[in-house]
């Protein structure tokens, strides 16, 4: 079987490792940035400890790896921002391991280099064609020419959020806006920063969430609802709204918020904007010649830092479902829907008419723990292959 994988992010690069050596399968890979692109591309994230866990089980030297360049995340807080402690959650009370804090520069260094020698790089996806047997043949723009490398019985679309690989075969996905804004920026000289694990400060339905990364880095990210028309308005990009944002009524800062108003006020420019969306599920195109993964199937809600996570657990589980010949979507489905939904129930305290104190006290309740513990535990272990008479 000749699989293609568009897009080596998270679950490419997962899914083209996880492969490597399967018996009765050739896997090329194509990627749209050129090695090294990306470096020092992004910011930092957290991957949740079911990430973890699937590596553990279904990668161990991608697990050691990771672990290596990582902080552990050990410790969900949260406080308002005048410093009001509101929920600490220590994860491995609901998990089997930490989470893992990672750069993202770090985290694609390591996912792509075992499956460098399978891997064309500056490979855009540009068309889909068929052959003469019905198989896909997907076209790549490198520099000023259309590249083709022959039909393959499947092509994997891992190519994320904008994914090329379905819009060609299923069209473009309508997104749905969440209505809020959310900003991401890396402080890299965070040497006298008063904080480390994971940590969440509201300002009425406005959040800040930051943590160290490796490399003396932290990683903040702000969160502020829209309007009714979902618009981000101009005056929302400035230093003055966001530091009146974040900035506690009638108390001054906590320390960690006044660190990172300071931060935010010098690398304003550095900030990547966007609007959180989500895009329906969808798994596979073309009578099932395509098979999407990661963000290109699934784009979800940023709050529970599920995102990457998911693609993991995508790239890790499909690969042990293709190897044995099964349906990735009966393996996979049931769970992402599980998580999407989650991850937009506990965006509730960022809309506007909810109450962040009670909302956050909520989640230390049983209910929403048990979902939690069935978040970061419930990955299944490769199945054993079966035996061949
Ligand atoms: C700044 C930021 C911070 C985030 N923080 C977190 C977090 O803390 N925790 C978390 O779990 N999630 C986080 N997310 C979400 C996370 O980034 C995504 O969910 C995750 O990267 C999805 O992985 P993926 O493998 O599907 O796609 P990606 O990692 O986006 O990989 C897609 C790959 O496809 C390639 N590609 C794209 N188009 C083409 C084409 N036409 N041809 C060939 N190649 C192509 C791209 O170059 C890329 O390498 C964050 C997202 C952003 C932007």
């Amino acid at each position: 079987m000749r699989i293609g994988i568009i897009g080596t992010g998270v679950a490419g690069s997962l899914l083209a490792e996880s492969l490597l050596g399967t018996p009765g399968v050739t896997v090329a890979a194509f990627e749209r940035a050129q090695i090294g692109e990306q470096a020092e591309a992004g910011t930092g994230l957290n991957l949740g400890p079911n990430a973890a866990k699937a590596l553990r089980l279904h990668l161990p030297e991608r697990h050691a790896a990771l672990r290596a360049a990582s902080l552990d995340w050990r410790r969900w807080q949260v406080a308002l921002t005048d410093g009001t402690p509101l929920l600490d959650l220590d994860l491995l009370e609901l998990a089997e391991e930490p989470g893992l804090r990672i750069r993202w520069s770090e985290l694609y260094r390591l996912l792509r280099a075992p499956v460098a020698g399978c891997t064309q790089h500056g490979h855009a996806l540009e068309a889909i064609e068929e052959d003469a047997v019905g198989r896909l043949v997907p076209v790549f723009r490198v520099r000023h020419a259309l590249l083709r490398y022959g039909g393959f019985d499947l092509l994997v679309g891992a190519d994320g959020r904008y994914s090329q690989t379905r819009a060609l075969t299923a069209g473009e996905p309508e997104a749905s806006l969440l209505g809020v804004c959310v900003w991401r920026l890396l402080v890299t000289a965070a040497e006298d920063c008063p904080f480390d694990d994971y940590t969440q400060w509201f300002q009425g339905n406005a959040r800040l969430l930051a943590f160290r990364v490796p490399g003396g880095a932290v990683y903040i990210a702000g969160t502020f609802p829209l309007g009714a028309d979902g618009e981000m308005p101009e005056a929302a990009r400035s230093r003055d709204f966001q530091r009146a944002l974040f900035t506690p009524e009638g108390a001054e800062p906590c320390p960690a918020v006044a660190w990172m108003l300071a931060a935010i006020e010098r690398q304003f420019e550095e900030i990547h904007w966007a609007r959180s969306a989500t895009i329906p599920l969808l798994r596979s195109a073309a009578a099932g010649r395509v098979l999407l993964l990661g963000d290109a199937a699934q784009a979800m809600v940023p709050t529970l830092g599920q995102g990457a996570t998911q693609a993991v657990e995508d790239g890790v589980i499909a690969g042990a479902v293709l190897a044995a010949g099964g349906n990735v979507a009966a393996a996979r489905d049931a769970r992402v829907n599980f998580v999407r939904q989650f991850s937009e129930e506990a965006s509730d305290t960022l809309h506007p008419g909810t109450d962040p104190v009670a909302g956050t006290r909520a989640k230390d309740g049983p209910a929403f723990r048990a979902k939690l513990r069935r978040l970061y535990t419930d990955v299944p272990a490769p199945s054993p292959r079966p035996i061949e008479e």
